[in-house]
């Protein structure tokens, strides 16, 4: 499931191989979009909204078209797959939905949860129920900042009754927590899930902690490094949302060199290459290598205790069945 610094890391891969080319071939593999001819298209900007990848183009010179965006959502297991051109293929073809060529590379858009070309005069036909996107550059300081949160809380206090641990996955409210920044932000509130949200003490703070975490996991654009996504890198500071700082941490990784393999949450791919997150246990992995910092305080849990106060971590489905992020972990100890 997708995480707003997910759809930044991936925009940060597809940019240097996709912006300013134009595509030579495209296939969209989706009905709807079977018969579309973006070929001679240019990709002008590659760009995340949310959990959002939208790839803006413009049409060959000459056309009458009105320029356009195809706009992927990742869902669960969606990822866009950067090959050369004579490269085999990365993906089994049932799981392709979308292949776009230039003169160098080729994409594969496998898995892709949705699927959308709109113009893009009116993305917001797409993309305009969503809340303020927490990565949004815009949410630094100043007067728009300001804005921005108070728009946020706005959306989250809207409906008080409303559970906060089902509030914050709301992309409606605000766009870009997934279920890892959902636990692990209410995990360092000290917040119950099932708390009403009208009764959340601090929901500017809780907002602001939720999108310092998302930050702290943005990679630089450039030079490549590896990333490792962790949400244990904060310290108390009385002055910060709930009495804490989120520090952006050391990885604990030399800078990657160019094309090392890392999947869009920063996981190497190359399970020999050392690191915090190297398995998939999330917090089994500190057992093995006690000198490096666990990953997650509570996601992913299963047999480990909360990182925070080492009691027991709580797993329950809190969700509508249908929706992806319906497992929650949290701690009775630490969140009240
Ligand atoms: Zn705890």
């Amino acid at each position: 499931m997708p995480e707003g610094d997910s759809l930044v890391r991936a925009a940060h891969r597809l940019r240097p191989v996709l912006a300013g080319r134009t595509l030579a071939h495209a296939d969209l593999r989706v009905p709807r979009l079977a018969t579309a001819r973006l070929a001679g298209w240019t990709v002008a900007a590659v760009e995340p909204q949310g959990k959002w990848l939208l790839l803006r183009l413009t049409p060959p010179p000459g056309s009458a078209a009105a320029p356009h965006t195809l706009a992927s959502h990742l869902k669960m297991e969606g990822r866009w797959l950067v090959t050369g051109r004579q490269a085999r293929w990365a993906a089994p073809g049932w799981q392709v939905r979308a292949v776009l060529e230039t003169g160098e590379h080729r994409l594969l858009g496998a898995q892709l949860g949705r699927l959308e070309l709109v113009p893009t005069a009116h993305e917001d036909r797409l993309l305009g129920h969503l809340g303020p996107d927490l990565l949004d550059p815009a949410w630094d300081g100043g007067a728009h900042g300001a804005r921005l949160l108070a728009e946020g809380v706005r959306r989250l206090t809207a409906r008080p009754e409303r559970p906060v641990g089902l509030a914050l996955l709301d992309q409606s409210v605000v766009a870009g927590i997934g279920n890892i920044y959902r636990c692990e932000s209410l995990l360092l509130a000290g917040l119950d899930p099932h708390r009403p949200v009208g009764s959340v003490p601090d929901a500017p703070g809780l907002l602001t902690l939720a999108r310092d975490l998302l930050r702290a996991n943005v990679p630089p654009a450039a030079p490549y490094v590896s990333w490792p996504r962790t949400t244990t890198g904060v310290r108390a500071d009385p002055s910060g949302p709930y009495g804490l700082r989120v520090d952006v941490v050391d990885r604990g990784f030399p800078p990657g060199l160019p094309g090392t393999a890392l999947d869009d949450a920063g996981t190497p791919l190359d399970a020999t290459r050392p690191g915090p997150d190297a398995g998939t246990g999330g917090a089994a992995a500190p057992e093995a290598r006690p000198a490096r910092r666990a990953q997650y305080w509570v996601y992913g849990h299963r047999n480990s205790p909360c990182g925070r106060c080492g009691g027991p971590v709580t797993f329950e489905e809190f969700g509508s069945p249908q929706d992806d992020e319906r497992q929650l972990w949290w701690c009775r100890t630490c969140q009240r």
